[in-house]
Formats: structure tokens, C-alpha cells, sequence
């Protein structure tokens, strides 16, 4: 009797296992899974439905009570959030695609060649170009545009350096904006080439546009296509994808962009998510503090960016005191102090987030005073310091007190390391590329790359982060050590901490039950390999993809 019942009990206990098993889309499982929540927990296996995770634990937990259309077997290897860019120009990027690529120059000869190879297969109206970087050249010096009238009188160019901060035109450029000496530019320069005499009759403009005065040739460029502007979100989606990214905040769009993008996300073409930062122009103010943020699944507009000053690599860097290689300069803030005050205060009375671009110390206390002065102590409103690159050491207090988030690229301090003591000097330096110290102020530091500056892969940064070193592992012991994160911290920033600095971390940043099912499957664990083997690490799923 008793035996006889032993496979009744059995099968009803399939049965039950049976009912109790929840049908999910997607089991991921055998994995080494950093769910990056708040207690930094580890996982084996996870069940998605409906874009969303649903349950996180080990193999058992998930394969015994989960059944799915799709297993996934992670084969032992490391899985983490989607990885989350917090300072990029996405649309940027994808743009300069299709752009002569002057990255990498090591000499004005080579982005002269780079550009005649370019021009023989590209016919437009404009060469344009984007990458150089005179800090890599003998000399170190500004070019003049004289090759570039004799080899392109007739084409107009604009060749945007590194940073984006300052480019080089011809004078063909220069005659279709209508600059000549004469021009007056608030928040920019024109400068001159090199004078025989010192008379001043006779200057000439040497084709170098700073800040403001770049946008003076850009206005006259002719804008690109529906068709143009699609190829250029969907090539930079590529490249993102390749590189494990799921979320790009872009530092800076306008509202046609943004509504493409809309656009593109709604019908499916577009799968990247995008957290949009709205130029402050005319148009977007007026739109967007009128009709408030917007989010969806895919796209969030809830910030506005602001430049406060230009690059240290172009001297454009406001600071405190002058250039210690050019005792003269001292750079500038692009537009008049009040400006900042007054757009302060009207994106105070919004639900908006102001973010803005400090690099130098003078530009870093002058909008961190501002932000103080209209958001008070302990407020809500997660207001972002991009860059945040040379800190004065009275300063990084006011971080902490009003609650102002430093939205940091750690890819910049072992890109300047080579020469920006040349431009501030050991001392002032000490408050640069200070991430742990501003990582401490809130105890949270979005990380970002700045692509198309620095190199779109988040794994480079997150190098940099916890290393301090160059791609060759100079210089030894690392640039300014004290200041490299852990590499917890350093996931944290392009995963939860990112996902905190848009408002998003509710539903991103984490591998957590109810999240956008947003993960990354890398072929080694970057939280134990050697550092040289980060370098090598390759993505082998982005979920988004
Ligand atoms: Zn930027």
C-alpha cells in the first residue's frame, strides 16, 4: 500500500512543480552576476519578462521556479548592468562618422595628408574634420591655415580639434562667415598668425577659432538631411552596442534631434536608451520649460547643459589665476556672469536639472556659488557639474553641502597627464582629475567618457578609473593614485551611480527585480583580471543588441 503510493506522491509533486513554474521571456543562468545592488550582491541567474527583470538569485532559485521561451547559458562567464555612459555626444559621434578623422595626428603633415586621402573620395560642399590635438605634435604649437588656402582655396573647412573647443578653417571658411580681424567675439578668440612687425595694420587671422567663435563658421555650414541625421544615430548605436553600452547621456541636443530621436525609438529603428540634455537655446527653453520633462521607456529630457568655460588643452579653461605657460591668459567664462545667474534661477523654478560644463577653478566656484545661491543646502534637485576637472581645495565641500553631483570622465586624467602641469603646475593640479575626493562629497560619481574626446569604450574609463594609468601602464604607481577609485566604485559609476545623476535609478543601473532587463555579458570578469587584461575585455552580449 505504502509503495504503491510513493509515485502517486511523486507525481503530484511534478504537478505542482509544474503549476508553480512562472512563465518568463528570457532565464540567463550559470553566470558570475554583479547585480550591483545596494549591498553589491553576486548572482547566478536571472528571469526577464516584458523588458523587465523579475527574479535574481542562483541557478537553482531561477531554473527550479522560472520556465522560459529562451535559456540563455552564460558558460561561467561575468554579467553586469547595461553600462551607462553619463557624458557623451551620441548624435555627435555618429556624425563625425561620416568626417575626416583626425584623431591620432602626430604631426600637422599627417592631418594634412589624412585630409587630402579624405577629400579624394568624399566630394562635398565642406571638408569638414574633427580629432586633432597640437599637445601631440613637435612644438605643441596652434596650426595656421596657409597649406590648407593653397590646397583648398575654394572648398571651405573646419577642422574641430579633440575637445570640440576650439578648430581650425580656412580662409575660404572664414570669408563665408564674414570674419575678418575685426570681429568681435564675447566668450571666444580669433587668433592671429604669427607677426613679421609689430604693426598692426597688417594682421592676419590664423585660421584658429576658440569657443565662441567657432560657432560663427559652424552657423554657415549647411545643416544635413532627415536621411543624413539618421545614419548618424544609428551608426553611433552601432558602435555602442559593440562596446556593451545600453544608456548614453547626451551632453547636448537640440530639440530637432531629440524629437528624431523620439521618433526613431517609437517605431523600433532606434533601441538605445537616451537620457537627452537640451541645449539652452531660444527653442528648447521656451519648449521644454513649458511643457516639463519628458520620459519614456527610451528616451528622458529632464536637464538642461550649459558651458561654463572651454578646454585646458586650448587654454579656454577658466581659472583662478593665469596659465603658468602663458602668464597672460587666464581663460573665460563663455557669457557674462548674470547670464548663469538668471538661467539658474529660472531652471530652479522648473522641475529641470542645470548641467554644466567646469573645467578650470574659476569656472568651478564661479557655477557651484551658483548653484548654492538658488538651491540651498540638502535639496533634491541633483544639479551636475560636468567635468568638474580642476577643483580648488576650498571648493570641493560645496559639492557635498548642496548636494551637487560632479559627473566625471576618467579617461581625461590619463589623457592630460602628459601636459596639463604644464598649463596649472603641481599644486593646482593636486585638485584635478580629484574623483575619489569628489566621489566622497556625495558618495556617489556618475562616470562618463566624453566620446567622441576619448574613446567610446566604457571599459577604458573604468581602467583609467581604478588604475590611474595610461594604456602602456605609465606613469608607474599611477598619476595622482590617491585619487583612483576601486573598481566597485568604478562599476558603480557606469552603472547605478550614472543611472542616480538622471533620475533613473529606479529602473536602471542594477540587475534588480522590476528594472529595465538592460545586462552586458563580458568574456572575462573586469572585477578580478589584471589590469592589462581589462584593456583586452570583449563584450559578448548587450542585451539591447
Ligand atoms: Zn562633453
Amino acid at each position: 500500500m505504502k509503495l504503491k503510493l510513493i509515485p502517486f506522491l511523486l507525481f503530484c509533486i511534478f504537478l505542482f512543480s509544474c503549476k508553480q513554474k512562472q512563465k518568463v521571456d528570457i532565464i540567463v543562468h550559470n553566470g558570475v552576476v554583479y547585480t550591483v545592488d545596494s549591498s553589491f550582491t553576486k548572482a547566478q541567474a536571472f528571469a526577464i519578462k516584458d523588458g523587465k527583470f523579475v527574479a535574481v538569485g542562483s541557478n537553482d532559485e531561477i531554473l527550479n521556479h522560472y520556465s522560459a521561451t529562451k535559456t540563455i547559458d552564460a558558460g561561467g562567464k561575468a554579467i553586469y548592468p547595461g553600462l551607462i555612459d553619463a557624458h557623451c555626444h551620441f548624435y555627435s559621434y555618429g556624425k563625425m562618422k561620416s568626417e575626416a578623422d583626425l584623431v591620432g595626428c602626430l604631426s600637422f603633415k599627417e592631418v594634412i595628408d589624412r585630409l587630402v586621402a579624405y577629400s579624394k573620395t568624399n566630394k562635398s560642399t565642406w571638408i569638414i574634420g574633427r580629432g586633432w590635438d597640437q599637445n601631440r605634435w613637435p612644438g605643441k604649437e596652434f596650426p595656421v591655415n596657409d597649406t590648407l588656402d593653397l590646397l583648398f582655396p575654394n572648398t571651405p573647412v573646419y577642422l574641430s580639434r579633440v575637445d570640440g573647443h576650439a578648430a581650425l578653417v580656412n580662409q575660404k571658411a572664414l570669408d563665408l562667415a564674414a570674419i575678418s580681424s575685426k570681429t568681435k567675439i564675447e566668450g571666444g578668440k580669433l587668433m592671429l598668425k604669427p607677426q613679421p612687425t609689430k604693426e598692426t595694420s597688417n594682421v592676419l587671422l590664423s585660421g584658429i577659432l576658440i569657443d565662441n567663435a567657432c560657432d560663427l563658421v559652424k552657423k554657415v555650414i549647411p545643416l544635413p538631411s532627415k536621411a543624413e541625421m539618421k545614419q548618424y544615430l544609428l551608426k553611433a548605436q552601432e558602435d555602442c552596442f559593440k562596446v556593451g553600452l545600453t544608456t548614453i547621456d547626451d551632453a547636448g541636443l537640440d530639440k530637432n534631434i531629440i524629437d528624431l530621436i523620439d521618433e526613431m525609438q517609437k517605431k523600433g529603428e532606434l533601441k538605445m536608451r537616451i537620457y537627452a540634455m537640451a541645449n539652452p537655446t531660444d527653442e528648447n527653453l521656451q519648449y521644454y520649460l513649458k511643457h516639463g520633462p519628458y520620459k519614456s521607456d527610451y528616451l528622458h529630457v529632464c536637464s538642461f547643459k550649459f558651458y561654463a568655460d572651454g578646454a585646458l588643452g586650448s587654454r579656454g579653461a577658466c581659472l583662478l589665476k593665469p596659465y603658468l605657460d602663458r602668464p597672460n591668459e587666464q581663460g573665460f567664462l563663455l557669457n557674462k556672469p548674470d547670464y548663469y545667474k538668471e538661467m539658474a534661477k529660472k531652471i530652479a523654478a522648473s522641475s529641470f536639472q542645470m548641467n554644466t560644463h567646469c573645467i578650470g577653478d574659476s569656472a568651478n566656484r564661479f557655477i557651484l556659488d551658483v548653484y548654492a545661491s538658488v538651491l540651498g543646502k540638502d535639496n533634491k534637485r541633483r544639479w551636475r557639474i560636468e567635468h568638474a576637472q580642476i577643483v580648488n581645495k576650498d571648493d570641493f565641500v560645496k559639492f557635498g553641502t548642496y548636494h551637487i553631483l560632479p559627473s566625471v570622465q576618467p579617461t581625461h586624467a590619463t589623457s592630460d597627464m602628459y601636459w596639463a602641469k604644464d598649463r596649472i603646475g603641481v599644486e593646482r593640479l593636486k585638485g584635478g582629475y580629484a574623483y575619489k575626493q569628489l566621489m566622497e562629497e556625495n558618495g556617489v560619481l556618475p562616470t562618463g567618457s566624453d566620446f567622441p574626446v576619448e574613446s567610446i569604450n566604457p571599459l577604458l574609463g573604468f581602467y583609467a578609473a581604478f588604475t590611474r594609468l595610461d594604456s602602456i601602464g605609465f606613469p608607474p604607481g599611477g598619476f595622482q593614485s590617491e585619487n583612483a577609485l576601486t573598481r566597485e566604485e568604478a562599476l558603480k559609476g557606469m552603472t547605478i551611480w550614472a543611472a542616480y545623476a538622471n533620475f533613473e535609478e529606479k529602473e536602471k543601473g542594477s540587475i534588480e527585480p522590476g528594472k529595465f532587463a538592460d545586462y552586458v555579458i563580458l568574456d572575462k570578469d573586469i572585477m578580478k583580471v589584471t589590469p592589462p587584461e581589462v584593456f583586452k575585455t570583449k563584450v559578448v552580449t548587450n542585451s539591447l543588441r
